[in-house]
C-alpha cells in the first residue's frame, strides 16, 4: 500500500528509467544525483532531451545551430558522468517547444524502445516556483508532453498504431517523478551522489559563468531539501503512481486484515 502522506519512504527504485527534459542541463539541474545514485545500485537509464538549448545564451547574433552543437555535447559528457546508458536529441525548437501530436509521438517512440518502469520529467503545473521567478514555457511543455506520452499513449496500442505495426509494442510506465513541482511528496537521500551530480554540472560550461557560486546553491537545495527525511542532501519529487507493484499489491493484501468477502 502506498502511503499518500508526505515523507513517505522511499526504498523503490526503478530498475528502468527515463528522464524527459526540455533542455541539455534540465537532467542535471534537476533530478541528477537521484539518477546517480539508482544507476549506481543497478538501475538502466535513457535521457531523452526534447530540444537542444539553441536559445540558451545571450548573443543575438551566435549561431544557434553551433550552440546546439555544444550543448548536446555538454549533455553528452554530463550523461557519461551520471551513467545513462544513451542520450536522445529530439531536436524542438528551443523557446518554442509545444505539447503536440509529433512531440508525444517522438516521446512514444523512445518509451517503446528503452521500455523505463518510471519516467522523470518536470512537473507540468508548475507555472511559477512559488512566488520566486516564472518556470520556463519548454520545462511546462516538456513535462506535459512527458505525461501525455507516458499515459495513455504510450500503453495503449491504437494510439500512434503504426509504431506497434513496426514492432514498437505498448509499453506501461508504472510511475512518474516530477521534479521542480511545487508539490513534493517524495524526497530521495543523495547525500552519496551529490558530488556527481556537481561534476555533471560542470560539463554544462557554456551555461555556467560561476561555478563555484552555482555549488554553493546546488548544496544549499539540496540540505534544505534533506531536511523533510533528514538526510544531509535530497532531491525531492512529486511522485504519480499509476500501476502499483504486483509485489507491493501482495505485501497490501497480506496486511490486510482477514475478514469476511462478500460476493
Ligand atoms: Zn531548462
Amino acid at each position: 500500500m502506498i502511503d499518500d502522506g508526505p515523507h513517505r519512504d522511499h526504498g523503490w527504485r526503478p530498475p528502468r528509467f527515463m528522464v524527459i527534459a526540455g533542455h541539455p542541463d534540465d537532467a542535471d539541474f534537476g533530478p541528477a544525483a537521484t539518477c546517480a545514485r539508482w544507476i549506481a545500485e543497478g538501475s538502466e537509464a535513457w535521457l531523452v532531451c526534447c530540444t537542444s538549448g539553441d536559445q540558451g545564451g545571450e548573443d543575438p547574433d551566435l549561431d544557434p545551430l553551433e550552440l546546439a552543437t555544444v550543448r548536446e555535447a555538454e549533455q553528452r559528457a554530463a550523461a557519461d558522468v551520471i551513467g545513462y546508458a544513451g542520450v536522445t536529441f529530439l531536436h524542438g525548437p528551443d523557446g518554442a517547444l509545444a505539447n503536440d501530436l509529433a512531440l508525444r509521438e517522438h516521446l512514444v517512440r523512445e518509451i517503446r524502445s528503452f521500455r523505463p518502469d518510471a519516467v522523470l520529467a518536470t512537473d507540468p503545473e508548475t507555472i511559477f516556483h512559488g512566488a520566486h521567478g516564472v518556470n520556463h514555457t519548454d520545462h511546462r511543455a516538456a513535462g506535459m508532453a512527458a505525461v501525455d506520452a507516458a499515459y495513455p499513449a504510450a500503453r495503449n496500442p491504437m494510439a500512434f498504431p503504426w509504431l506497434a505495426r513496426n514492432g514498437l509494442a505498448a509499453h506501461r510506465v508504472r510511475r512518474l517523478y516530477l521534479f521542480w513541482s511545487n508539490h513534493p511528496d517524495v524526497w530521495i537521500d543523495v547525500t552519496a551522489t551529490l558530488d556527481r551530480k556537481l561534476e555533471a554540472l560542470r560539463a554544462h560550461a557554456s551555461q555556467i559563468d560561476d561555478f563555484e557560486a552555482l555549488t554553493g546553491r546546488v548544496r544549499t537545495r539540496a540540505a534544505e531539501a534533506g531536511t523533510p527525511i533528514g538526510a544531509t542532501a535530497a532531491e525531492a519529487f512529486r511522485l504519480i503512481v499509476i500501476d502499483e507493484d504486483e509485489s507491493e499489491d501482495e505485501a497490501a493484501a497480506e496486511a490486510v486484515p482477514e475478514r469476511a468477502t462478500s460476493a
